[in-house]
């Protein structure tokens, strides 16, 4: 069949495994061009190195976090192994440092894949009631000497929001390079490349795509040397996202802003709500002048927002009586508010934190809220009528 172009404004779904090279000197021009950084080749080779539908997608990333590149992959995890494996130089790495309150799959992976199997030189640090101390941080980092550091600007369930900006800088002095998983507070509060971080994760599974229904990751900067090994080491492994997942994906980030707005105005309110309540002892949220990040998350995110998630717990004289009063109300909730292990859908759902993570936090109550996008009077309504039927 002879091709045409068609008018569409939109970019195609190319789902090619491999691309035509017509003759041996465009695929020997394709694979010498193969080694440069350009993300978006002129002539494409094989999906698992590049694809335009892939490309399309990235750019729209490029323009919310303001990077001069983005790589799409497969899942937010192997997005954080791209990140972290291009520093890995054999016996000469330094020791890695990441922040102790992040999202347990990446502590897992540090402690399984990069620790145990790897044999790498992994470190944590850790805060103390909720904080973490800078003095603490300069003295580590000194002793140390860190290839890089990995933080997330809001950690999870805590919603701890350490002073990135004086850790970046801490870091960068002594030669550290800055990995941020920015999944949590999104480029709406913060965008750390502004900051002086060098590589930026997303689960893009999360608010980028905003639906549940598509897993992603995305590793995005401004370095090209850092580029580079990155898209070498996609290629190579094959973290690759499918160019039917990055055409949705591509959709669906169009409306991010407007969506992580909502759920930022929601969580809020719920956050208000609860802690008017008396059948809630104590929310997390770090819009809430007691939360022990409040001015660390005035200080990054002005008054952009709080977050799209609110962790709180229900009161009770023991144990027992609080896990009681969490599962009265999640019944009660359960026709609107799914429990999902998942954040950033577009109804709000909840995760009992005893579930997910045993006796770590030590409230047995404990339930993390993610905002959807709906009406905040239909939320707050829905809300607070089952609170009325936790007795
Ligand atoms: N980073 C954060 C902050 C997460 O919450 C998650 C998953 O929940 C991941 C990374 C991993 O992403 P994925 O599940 O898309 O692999």
């Amino acid at each position: 069949m002879k091709k045409k172009q068609v008018n569409s404004s939109r970019i195609p779904v190319y789902r090619d495994a491999g691309f035509e090279l017509y003759d041996a000197k465009t695929a020997s021009e394709a694979f010498i061009c193969e080694t440069s950084p350009e993300r978006d080749p002129e002539v494409y080779i094989y999906s698992r190195y590049r694809n335009p539908t892939v490309v399309a997608a990235e750019e729209e990333i490029m323009r919310l976090e303001g990077a001069k590149w983005a790589l799409l992959t497969q899942s937010g995890m192997s997005a954080i192994d791209v990140a972290v494996s291009i520093f890995q130089k054999g016996k000469t790495t330094r020791p890695w440092l990441f922040f102790s309150e992040i999202y347990g799959g990446t502590i897992s992976y540090a402690e399984t894949i990069l620790k145990q199997y790897r044999g790498l030189d992994i470190h944590s640090f850790s805060p103390v009631n909720e904080r973490y101390y800078i003095d603490a941080f300069e003295k580590l980092i000194k002793k140390l000497r860190p290839e890089f550091v990995y933080i997330e600007a809001i950690s999870n369930p805590m919603l701890i929001v350490p002073d990135v900006t004086s850790i970046i800088s801490i870091a960068k002095k002594s030669g550290a390079k800055i990995l941020v998983d920015n999944t949590f507070a999104t480029p709406h509060l913060w965008k750390p490349l502004e900051s002086g971080a060098d590589i930026v994760i997303h689960s893009a599974t999360k608010y980028f795509s905003g639906h549940g229904n598509i897993t992603a990751g995305v590793v995005c900067g401004n370095n090209m040397e850092i580029l580079k090994a990155a898209i070498n080491y996609r290629k190579f492994i094959g973290h690759m996202i499918s160019a039917d997942d990055a055409y949705r994906l591509h959709d669906q980030v169009q409306t991010f802003e407007l969506r992580f707005v909502q759920q930022c105005r929601n969580a809020s309110a719920v956050a208000a709500l609860l802690n008017s309540s008396e059948k809630v002892s104590k929310v997390w949220y770090p819009e809430l002048k007691e939360h022990p990040s409040h001015k660390e998350a005035l200080k990054l995110f002005g008054k952009k927002g709080w977050g799209g998630m609110v962790t709180f717990d229900f009161a009770g004289k023991t144990g027992a009586e609080k896990r009681k009063r969490r599962d009265l109300f999640i019944k009660a909730v359960s026709k609107t508010i799914k429990l999902i292990p998942s954040l950033g859908d577009p109804r709000t759902i909840v995760l009992p934190v005893e579930s997910v993570w045993g006796a770590k936090y030590p409230e047995p109550g404990m339930l993390r809220l993610s905002a959807g996008f709906e009406e905040t009077k239909e939320l707050i309504n829905l809300i607070s009528s089952s609170l009325a039927k936790v007795r």
